[in-house]
């Protein structure tokens, strides 16, 4: 009788104890409350502020609690300018946080890391961070793509979430007003940008249309890969890329040359926007709503947001394009979201509670405190519906944009090491959006990224000494080839030669070797 109940307790004990009932998971790190400091720099939120109640909610799970002792919180941390001039007054101070969390950190903690101003991680995740641990043992390109030139992860990045960027938009009114089909090769974008030029689509009787714009001038140069030349290998304008394992440099490829070479005559004529390298970011915004502009490559939620222009300008449709076929055939997008950013968090060299701050940045890796830093908190920002969470009518419907709604409230903070998740964004996004998104998933455009090298010291001194005029000279020769001063065909022994001379042997050369023993190749 007694082994009987013996047993049945334990399976009563069983079924209780199974998580469909265990609703609240323990994520208690420590059991009496534990402070811990925090410098936190980012334009967006200048200091970490305790009685935001994403942190409020992650103090009640973890027990953990934040201090706010950042300096310099006024100062910039340019998200572009990779500036990071309050990092350096705390550096200088002589006493770092136990948790310093900033935009462009990558470089600095990698930098400052090996000489012991930072933690090396390795060790702690491997041991107390299970979910950290999972995370990178399936992504070990980002484990590679982070790490200093010691082989160690001195930081946990913000890990953006979704896969598209930018795209190829067009006025498919135009196209349908013109009797013309959505372009599918190089030759029949080309065809219906001149159409665009000399058939007044707008229909006021002048030729004022502008094929071919954009807010940023590289997106111009983008378009050298319809000639299969590349412009970039990331998100950022200019960058190496990655060709079967070697790093190269976009602007030195036959490619490029036969892309300018085409590029210079659609602007010779008037195919692209005249004003394309002065114009600026509010060029789309001026040339939609003025009924001019015909098509451009840009974000497709921010661009898909001008198809509400259809209440002033009859018939306005602004949507999506396939990327068209290349010259070979090829079909690319070269942009998408870059897996990792330079931004997140690391532990300070003398925190002297290392493996309670591993586990609170291994927190933010559960489910529960992923849907915190992605979605704020539960019962004001979303509520749970069918197990997914759902944001209030009231985020959705306010004046104020919800990313903006989020930092408010310590949410998708990028100086916080977390995984986004894309449904954060996909629940304000568009149809229009989400219609261009689905046709780019199904043609799979998207290409592989070249996600960056540390290099050692004497890699840096080759990088720093030759790479900033090498950059200055291709930009340079690159402006003029499409202006229209010069030909890159007669020209390009003599540019080669340039820049052999400013040294790009030397410039490939360390990014190759930083590559090699950064990505194992
Ligand atoms: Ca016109």
């Amino acid at each position: 009788m007694k082994l009987h109940y013996a047993l049945t307790a334990a399976l009563v004990s069983a079924v209780l104890t199974s998580p469909a009932y265990a609703a609240d998971e323990d994520y208690t790190i420590v059991d009496e409350p534990l402070e811990l400091t925090i410098q936190m720099n980012h334009a967006r939120y200048p200091v970490y502020k305790e009685d935001w109640p994403v942190e409020q909610e992650a103090r009640k799970l973890t027990n953990i609690h934040l201090q706010d002792v950042t300096i310099g919180a006024n100062m910039r941390t340019d998200e572009n300018s990779g500036r990071t001039e309050a990092l350096n007054l705390m550096l200088a101070g002589g006493k770092i946080p136990d948790i310093v969390g900033s935009s462009r950190l990558k470089d600095f903690v990698n930098q400052y890391g090996p000489e012991g101003a930072f933690l090396p991680l390795n060790d702690l995740i491997e041991e107390h961070a299970p979910n950290l641990k999972k995370y990178f043992d399936e992504r070990p390109e980002i484990q590679a793509a982070i790490s200093a030139a010691d082989g160690n992860m001195y930081y946990i990045p913000y890990l953006p979430d979704g896969k598209y960027g930018r795209a190829y938009f067009i006025r498919y009114d135009w196209l349908d007003a013109l009797g013309l089909e959505v372009p599918q090769t190089v030759d029949e974008f080309e065809a219906a940008l001149r159409a665009f030029k000399t058939q007044d689509p707008n229909g006021n009787g002048e030729a004022d249309e502008v094929p071919y714009f954009a807010r940023q001038w590289p997106e111009l140069i983008r378009l050298v890969t319809l000639w299969d030349g590349r412009s970039s290998g990331s998100d950022t304008y200019h960058d190496f890329y990655v060709d079967n394992g070697e790093i190269k440099h976009p602007y030195a490829g036959e490619g490029y040359r036969e892309g300018i070479k085409n590029l210079a005559r659609w602007y010779e004529e008037g195919l692209i926007d005249a004003e394309i390298f002065t114009r600026g970011s509010s060029s789309r915004e001026f040339l939609l709503s003025e009924n001019l502009g015909g098509a451009t490559h840009d974000w497709f939620a921010s661009t898909s947001g001008y198809n509400r222009l259809s209440s002033e300008i009859e018939g306005f449709e602004f949507k999506a394009l396939a990327p068209p076929a290349s010259i070979s055939g090829k079909r690319i997008e070269e942009h998408r979201r870059i897996p990792i950013k330079p931004d997140g968090w690391a532990i300070g060299g003398t925190n002297k509670h290392p493996i309670e701050t591993i586990k609170y940045f291994d927190f933010w890796f559960t489910e529960k405190g992923r849907r915190l830093a992605n979605f704020g908190a539960e019962g004001i920002q979303y509520d749970m519906i069918d197990g997914e969470p759902i944001f209030k009518d009231s985020v959705l419907n306010s004046d104020e944009p919800v990313n903006a709604q989020l930092w408010a409230v310590g949410s998708q903070l990028q100086a916080r090491g977390f995984f986004q998740d894309y449904n954060y964004e996909k629940q304000w996004s568009n149809e229009f959006a989400l219609e261009g998104i689905a046709l780019y998933d199904e043609g799979d455009y998207l290409i592989d990224q070249f996600l960056g090298v540390a290099f050692n010291a004497d890699e840096q001194r080759v990088y720093d000494r030759y790479w900033g005029s090498i950059r200055d000279y291709m930009l340079e020769r690159q402006q003029s080839w499409v202006l229209g001063n010069g030909d890159v065909v007669a020209d390009w022994d003599d540019y080669m030669a340039q820049l052999e001379k400013l040294g790009l042997s030397d410039v490939l050369e360390v990014m190759n070797s930083a590559y090699k023993r950064q990505y194992g190749q």
